[in-house]
């Protein structure tokens, strides 16, 4: 197992539409490991393989955090087969430091995949648990917080890592 390096935005990979898995292999089943431990080494809550630098449509969720009854678990090809209702949270990204946004979300999603073991799942998801399927389904699509919100708050965002990125090379 390993901690793998999260990527920020606005690092290229994060902006492709991750593809889907076609074997479930030792390399997937490795990289699921390493995913997980390198969400727990940063104190997420979620992790697309994207923001690890595989553009492969994999998450790893553990909303527990938030919600004690939820676990770990891994989803290789999600999809989203319905949704319902509507939620606006706060959402924060390990790929996009010091950044707080306000996005509107469905409130209750159903979603489809594969475990690492290659069996079909499903997974029902309500409150913390849908916010953060759709946060991680966004990833493997190419989205990030910042393509939710308006454009006067992406902007404002960038001005800060701009600044942020003077300061660092002391100009
Ligand atoms: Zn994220």
């Amino acid at each position: 197992m390993a901690v793998l390096e999260i990527l920020k935005y606005p690092h290229r990979v994060l902006k492709k539409r991750s593809k889907e898995v076609d074997r479930i292999d030792d390399e997937v089943k490795t990289l699921i490991h390493d995913m997980a431990e390198t969400m727990y080494e940063a104190n997420g809550i979620g992790l697309a393989a994207c923001q690890v630098g595989v553009p492969r449509r994999i998450i790893v969720l553990d909303v527990s955090p938030l919600d004690p009854k939820q676990a770990l678990f891994a989803m290789i090809n999600p999809e989203i087969i319905s949704e319902e209702g509507e939620i606006d949270y706060e959402e924060g990204c390990l790929s996009v430091p010091d950044c707080l946004e306000k996005v509107r979300r469905k409130e209750k999603v159903r979603v489809k995949g594969m475990s690492p073991d290659g069996k079909e799942m499903e997974v029902a998801g309500e409150g913390i648990l849908a916010i953060a399927l759709q946060h991680e389904m966004d990833h493997i699509n190419g989205l990030l917080i910042l393509d939710r919100v308006s454009r006067v708050k992406r902007e404002i965002y960038r001005n800060k890592l701009k600044k942020e990125r003077r300061k660092g090379t002391g100009l």
